[in-house]
């Protein structure tokens, strides 16, 4: 083991990784529409399409695009640092529900002797999630998502991490394996199906569009509850239904965090299938265990 870096094992009680997009997944719009670009003085509009511009120009990743013009737009208007970026984090408006859900369900989990912890895998930026309320009422496990490399005058210079649809998938196998830390390359070790913390099909990942598809195939592959998300009060269904026709997911509901919603009812029914499901996961790899020894295998 890489020494510096903390490691989960595989808990007495069965896990349920919880693995969420943000924007427009626990948000209604981007999270940098709602602040720092009308501050920077551009149309919502305007800013992306000179950022997607600047990607297909040069060939750039479209997430290292943003966050180049982020840095680039802030000059003369504002310090792009760390508490900007919390502020407007701050300010991000969210789907009904979600300030509640993260303990609700959690709670829930833990009367039914699941352990729930929740996820953010994200191509938005890290340093605006933690600014939100949810975060820092310690509602996530873990946030992966893109984030600057702060100088030492505490300004934005250049990327730390930037997430698109296919790094993503990075992040789900650091929860399977328990191996968090993103700079920790234990997590291409083998570990052996029945000690993996958070084997994929206890692995829920709820988005809302093409950013991820990925993920969700990988869940949906492996047993797991790939769920689309679409805005309760637009109603527009398209993704979904491609999505669920194209086998990403599994399940469509609003994005309605309520309690009593749709996707409240659809993540308990997944609880209790955990529940049920690793009690007789248990009770065969005992078996398995006692028939090795008794043959004098390890
Ligand atoms: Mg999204």
């Amino acid at each position: 083991m890489v020494p510096g870096f903390e490691r989960r094992k595989k808990e007495k009680m069965p896990v349920l990784a919880v693995c969420y997009d943000f924007d427009k997944t626990l948000s209604p719009y981007d999270m940098q529409a709602q602040g720092y670009i009308q501050s920077v003085g551009y149309e919502i509009e305007k800013f992306w399409e000179e950022s997607n511009a600047l990607a297909r120009a040069n060939e750039m990743d479209s997430n290292l695009a943003y966050m180049y013009k982020m840095i680039r737009e802030a000059e003369g208007n504002f310090v792009l640092n760390r508490a900007a970026l919390e502020r407007y984090g701050a300010q991000v408006a969210l789907f009904p529900g979600v300030r509640e859900w993260f303990e609700r369900i959690r709670a829930y989990g833990k009367e039914h002797n699941v352990i729930v912890e929740h996820y953010i895998i994200s191509s938005g930026l890290r340093e605006m999630i933690e600014g939100t309320e949810m975060a820092k009422n310690g509602a996530f496990e873990k946030i992966y998502a893109s984030s600057f490399y702060f100088n030492e005058r505490g300004v934005a210079e250049w990327p730390a991490q930037a997430i698109n649809y296919t790094s993503k998938t990075q992040f789900l196998f650091r929860i399977e394996k328990g191996i968090l830390d993103v700079n920790d390359p234990g997590v291409n070790e083998y570990i052996p199906p029945e000690d993996l913390r958070v084997p994929f099909r206890n692995m829920v990942y709820i988005g809302d569009s093409e950013t991820d598809i990925p993920c969700m195939k990988l869940v949906n592959t492996y047993g797991g509850h790939s769920i689309g998300v679409y805005d309760p009060e637009r109603q527009d269904k398209t993704k979904v239904f491609r999505m669920i026709r194209d086998r990403r997911i599994r399940y469509f509901v609003p994005a309605d965090y309520t309690e009593g919603s749709e996707l409240d009812t659809l993540i308990k029914a997944i609880i209790q299938k955990t529940a049920v499901y690793e009690i007789l996961e248990d009770k065969h790899n005992q078996d398995m265990a006692e028939t090795r020894s008794a043959a004098g295998e390890r």
